[in-house]
């Protein structure tokens, strides 16, 4: 028996969402006293590769079909179940991003095992059940539930755990789950890389600057820009925001836009509704700006100012660019 850790590669990398849950699949083998294989579909580096094994894990399994370099799921649910059966893989770990949401259903029904999204901790491990913690009505509150199947599935919720560097390397192996062209029979036709102003893809920026309607309309958004550009940040924004057009509907986030989990995420006139809150409430650090003191965001921030975007965001701009210097 032994557990099984998906990841996702971007640009040849693989993803930090993807780092995080490897470090949890391999603190998991190391509970089970067994060991952790990653599975790695698409576009990575060799190197990238062998460097899982700083996160605990010891082989990476590597189907590198060119078909598989955009997402298709029935594909992907192939390779992961062929790895799965051939490392006899009971626990299976991936991280909660859209492509492990649509991939982890579909497994637990293939491979009959149970399955917990958004999960924010390592398991209680006793004998065949795990109880896993996981964040449930939008991040608002936390459910224990208990694994009891033989295959346990387990999504990790992006920011809840921290990237081991164990030092070690793993061994790369060639994977081939013979794909056939019935594997791709849904798969979409192109795949956008839609990135924001400042060239960063916004599900992945580790620093994102965030306006709201507290700004009053489109002809301010530079202050939001001049931020993002002097921290290397990605740009968002809130709902009404691009409604009104003020912004692209990709920047939206959100319970119905774009969930991020940067390391820094500052909110400029936003008011902190639930719905915003959903998809932002993973990031480490929240600094929001707003001059209403009762506004709800500040219950989620770590940091608040109380003041006028209009005064407040220049002069941290000018902070910005001085820290460059
Ligand atoms: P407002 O609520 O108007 O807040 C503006 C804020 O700016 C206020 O707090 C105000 O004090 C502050 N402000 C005003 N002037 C200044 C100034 N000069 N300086 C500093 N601060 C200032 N919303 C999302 O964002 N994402 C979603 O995914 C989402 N999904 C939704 C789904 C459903 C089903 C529903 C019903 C709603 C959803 N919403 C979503 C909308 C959400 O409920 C809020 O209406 C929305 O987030 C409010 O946007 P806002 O904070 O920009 O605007």
């Amino acid at each position: 028996m032994s557990v099984l850790v998906f990841v996702e590669g971007l640009n040849g990398e693989i993803k930090k969402s993807s780092l995080e849950a490897a470090s949890y699949g391999g603190q998991i083998a190391k509970q089970l006293g067994t060991t952790a294989t990653a599975v790695a579909i698409g576009e990575v580096h060799e190197d990238a590769l062998t460097k899982l094994g700083e996160q605990g894990i010891n082989k990476v399994l590597y189907d590198a079909d060119d078909r598989l370099k955009q997402f298709v799921a029935d594909a992907y649910v192939k390779v992961i179940a062929k790895a799965a059966q051939q490392e006899d893989a009971k626990v299976l770990v991936f991280s909660n991003t859209n492509i492990g949401a649509a991939v982890g259903s579909k497994l637990a029904v293939r491979l009959s095992g149970s399955l917990a999204t958004n999960v924010t901790a390592l398991p209680t491990i006793n004998g065949n059940n795990f109880v896993v913690t996981r964040g449930v009505f939008s991040g608002k509150a936390f459910a224990d539930v208990e694994l009891s199947s033989d295959v346990k599935i387990i999504a990790v919720k992006k920011n809840s755990i921290e990237i081991a560097h164990e030092g070690g390397s793993a061994t790369v192996e060639k994977l081939s789950a013979d794909l056939a062209d019935a594997d791709f029979a849904a798969a979409p036709k192109e795949t956008v890389m839609q990135d924001t102003d400042g060239g960063v893809l916004l599900p992945e920026a580790e620093v994102v600057v965030s306006g709201g309607r507290g700004l009053k309309g489109p002809e301010n958004w530079h202050l939001v820009e001049d931020l993002a550009k002097a921290l290397g940040a990605a740009t968002a924004c809130s709902k009404p925001v691009s409604d009104m057009d003020w912004r692209p509907h990709h920047e939206h986030v959100g319970q119905t836009g774009i969930t991020v989990s940067p390391n820094l995420y500052i909110a400029i006139g936003i008011s902190g509704a639930i719905q915003h809150l959903a998809g932002v409430n993973s990031s480490k650090v929240i600094v929001v700006i707003n001059k209403d003191p009762e506004a709800p965001f500040f219950k989620a921030a770590d940091y608040g100012i109380v003041g006028d975007a209009f005064e407040v965001v220049p002069k941290l701009i000018e902070a910005a660019k001085a820290l460059d210097k």
